[in-house]
């Protein structure tokens, strides 16, 4: 099928398809090359005689940001020997190794970058050949470039470069510097931003095709098991309820408003991403890893839907999305086709021409099912592309 696929590539779609393969492998190796020195390494220089003023710096967390790692309260003296606050040796080097793990591999976002241009070179130009033929859309997207992204993100982006940077935490740690646990706003916020506009460019393009949690759960979706369990979706309302609801609980325990511990993060307890650097310091992490992956089986992306404070965002994000799915409603019938197809709600949504409907992964499945050709991924400022001859549509009723 993949190669039927691309067969039918003209020679120019043939050249932009190596390239920007050639390009996203030579910025992920480049990558790779230039992570910066591992964790642990730069850990073990501090000892228990040292202050939390002369650590900090070195491990670029503030005052606050250490002593919140070693459980102490923010307002500990900074200047006293960390022994004679009772801590241990080997808390501390867990403490730094932790704070170290969230080290962000700076090449990490020109990966992310990559992975989110070629998802959206796919989407919009490669993934449906030159002139397709209607009756032919069963070869339209072929998965295999999809599934060979995914596992990207899942390798490279996930176990080969650890967990840091990820879309989750480039949210929480906006917050975290809002209340004095790392020196920078400014970066934590311009990394935010990377990623919001890295969905904005393509419809949660960075969480469809990119994050490395949001693909293993995808790939586990992708499975051909449990088809029947597959039918049911869960309701949009009550996912987004529960998603929108625990980001407002999260930061009121993180400014202090509630629970009285200012600097407290319960994404901190259920961050998956931890998985890539095998770092399960709490249980409940284990048990977030566990359940979402299962889960994940039959029920589509359960963490992205229910905890991922970068799914509320992004989701808020789409509404401003440049390239998305788009729906032709003069040749919609209404069939229902694309909406059986989608694996969440969305494209009820764009069916029903909602503002606020479910979150779009752009995983492309609702692309080659419609019979009248009205599902075009592109601008959302030019909704069609593609014509298919009048003649044709008729005869494919
Ligand atoms: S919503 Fe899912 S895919 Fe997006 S950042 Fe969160 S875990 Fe990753
Ligand atoms: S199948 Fe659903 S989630 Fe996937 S691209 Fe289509 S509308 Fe978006």
């Amino acid at each position: 099928m993949a190669y039927t696929y691309l067969a039918k590539l003209s020679p120019r779609q043939k050249m932009w398809f190596m390239v920007s393969v050639v390009a996203a492998l030579l910025i992920s190796v480049l990558g790779i090359l230039c992570e910066p020195d591992t964790p642990g390494q730069a850990g073990n220089q501090f000892t228990v005689n040292m202050s939390i003023r002369e650590i900090a710096p070195k491990l670029g967390v503030t005052g606050k940001g250490l002593a919140r790692e070693l459980a102490l309260p923010l307002d500990t003296p900074k200047k006293k020997p960390l022994n004679e606050l009772g801590i241990s040796q080997e808390q501390l080097e867990h403490a730094t190794a932790h704070i170290l793990s969230h080290r962000s591999t700076g090449l990490k976002y020109y990966l992310f970058a990559a992975i989110v241009l070629f998802g959206l070179v796919y989407l919009t130009r490669f993934g449906r050949p030159d002139n397709a033929n209607i009756s032919e859309r069963k070869l339209w997207y072929p998965r295999i470039p999809y599934i060979v992204y995914l596992l990207a993100a899942v390798l490279v982006c996930g176990f080969v470069l650890g967990k840091s940077p990820n879309p989750m935490e480039g949210t929480v740690k906006v917050f975290k510097s809002m209340v004095g646990l790392y020196p920078s706003m400014t970066s934590k916020l311009l990394a935010l931003v990377f990623f919001v506009v890295l969905a904005i460019i393509g419809n949660k393009l960075i969480c469809g095709w990119a994050c490395p949690f949001g693909a293993m759960q995808e790939l586990g979706y992708s499975l051909p098991i449990l088809r029947k369990m597959k039918r049911w979706k869960a309701p949009f309302w009550l996912t987004n309820t529960i998603r929108g609801g625990l980001f407002c609980v999260v930061l009121l325990f993180l400014f202090g408003i509630v629970g009285g511990r200012k600097g407290f993060v319960i994404y901190h307890y259920l961050n998956p991403f931890n998985l890539f650097n095998l770092d399960f310091d709490h249980w409940l992490i284990l048990v977030t890893v566990i359940v979402s992956l299962t889960l994940a089986f039959f029920i589509y992306r359960p963490f992205c839907h229910l905890i991922c404070p970068f799914g509320f965002v992004s989701w808020i994000a789409e509404r401003f999305s440049l390239t998305r799915v788009n729906i032709d409603h003069e040749k919609c019938t209404n069939c229902g086709l694309c909406i059986k197809a989608c694996p969440t709600q969305a494209a009820k949504g764009r069916v029903l021409d909602k503002l606020f409907g479910a979150d779009c992964f752009s995983c492309a499945r609702c692309l080659n099912v419609c019979p009248q050709d009205a599902i075009q991924y592109g601008s959302v400022f030019s909704k069609t592309s593609c014509e298919i001859p009048p003649k044709q549509r008729t005869s494919e009723k």
